[in-house]
């Protein structure tokens, strides 16, 4: 099916075009240079970049795939979690369109289709394989039955998200926003082994009740406290060699722990999704243990990781294919739409 999706749950308005599992066009505008000043994503100032960009995003999305709107078959939307007005934007856009259009809409779930993207680059997915999902509002082990079935959630953070602590670590390190990508870069002229950062939730008795739980705020703090030391020595700070310990001590759980999901539920197949998926330490790192361990990574390209149209309109056409019905009309912009939610 050649399915239209949109995305505008945070930040980047995204509209995204599939046929099946090929990928047609990959439309985005992001407002983030808008919010770097705050250091944090305003989220009256997201809607209105998203009510701004929507048409533009919408034209050039079919521009670039070379299709009418008309000839699309289904249309999906983010549905939640996410920012409720943002949220709203692009699901009052993808209702005016399946109205106008008369065709069938798909309210769909934002961490689900951080997964379900995968298919659109290494095909359908092992059944059930393990999910990493890593991104500015989310840290989660999950099971995955099959892309458009309930997950089985496994471990989550219980404290801050992987990529917020990025984020504020590259604050305090005076780097920009977000600060993953930054934090990423620093890092390839740093030493990981530098300082060595906490690991959050990895002690024995941690390895037992929390074995697949995150936690970063510690390792946040860690990181604060060691820099206040060194500006109270009169020392330079080395940034590139802290962002490569902070980096390697969040790479290290989480790749350890993902691993370790895999063995205990008898699964060979691991997929990392989300945006700190992007992080180019956690893909080595991780090919590098799944290697060692028999296990088959599958990592979409950093562009498909961060949020995007396209994963929408993936997790969309797996939906028609599944022959899932349509969401209701009606169906809601859900800000905490739970992560066992796939469909609205
Ligand atoms: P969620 O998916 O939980 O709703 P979100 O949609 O805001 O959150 P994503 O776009 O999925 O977030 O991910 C953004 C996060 O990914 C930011 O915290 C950003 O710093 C982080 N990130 C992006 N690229 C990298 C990178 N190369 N290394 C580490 N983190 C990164
Ligand atoms: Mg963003
Ligand atoms: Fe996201």
């Amino acid at each position: 099916p050649l399915v239209l999706g949109i995305e505008t749950s945070c930040d980047e308005t995204g509209v995204g075009i599939v046929r099946g599992r090929t990928l047609l066009a990959d439309a985005i505008a992001s407002s983030v240079d808008q919010h770097a000043r705050f250091g944090g994503v305003v989220p009256e100032v997201a809607s209105r970049a998203h009510l701004e960009a929507m048409v533009p995003t919408l034209e050039r999305a079919c521009a670039d795939a070379g299709v009418r709107l008309d000839e699309v078959d289904a249309l999906a939307v983010t549905s939640g979690p996410g920012l409720a007005g943002a949220l709203m934007v692009g699901v009052a856009a993808a209702k005016a369109l399946a109205l106008a259009l008369g065709k069938p809409l798909y309210g769909v779930n934002h961490l689900a289709a951080h997964v379900a993207v995968d298919v659109l680059e290494h095909g359908p997915l092992p059944t059930p394989t393990a999910a990493l999902l890593v991104s500015g509002g989310h840290s989660s082990l999950l099971l995955v039955p099959d892309v458009t079935a309930e997950v089985t959630p496994l471990g989550s953070t219980i404290d801050d998200a992987a990529g917020e602590a990025f984020d504020k670590v590259a604050r305090l390190l005076g780097l920009g926003f977000p600060g993953g990508p930054y934090v990423d870069r620093a890092a390839k002229e740093g030493d990981g082994a530098y300082v060595t950062f906490p690991r959050g939730l990895s002690a024995p008795h941690d390895m037992r009740e929390h074995r697949f739980d995150f936690s970063f705020s510690g390792l946040k703090t860690a990181v604060a406290r060691w820099v206040e030391q060194r500006e109270r020595d009169g020392q330079p700070v080395p940034v590139a060699d802290v962002a490569a310990s902070f980096q390697e001590a969040v790479v290290d759980v989480l790749t350890r722990k993902a691993v370790l999901a895999c063995q205990e539920n008898g699964v060979d197949s691991l997929l990392i999704g989300g945006g700190v998926a992007a992080n180019s330490r956690l893909r080595a790192l991780a090919e590098e243990r799944c290697t060692a361990a028999g296990i088959r990574l599958r990592v979409p390209r950093p562009k498909l990781c961060t949020d995007n149209g396209a994963m929408v309109a993936a997790l969309g056409a797996e939906m028609v294919a599944a022959g899932r019905a349509p969401s209701a009309l009606d169906l809601p912009a859900d800000s905490s739409m739970p992560v066992t939610t796939v469909q609205a």
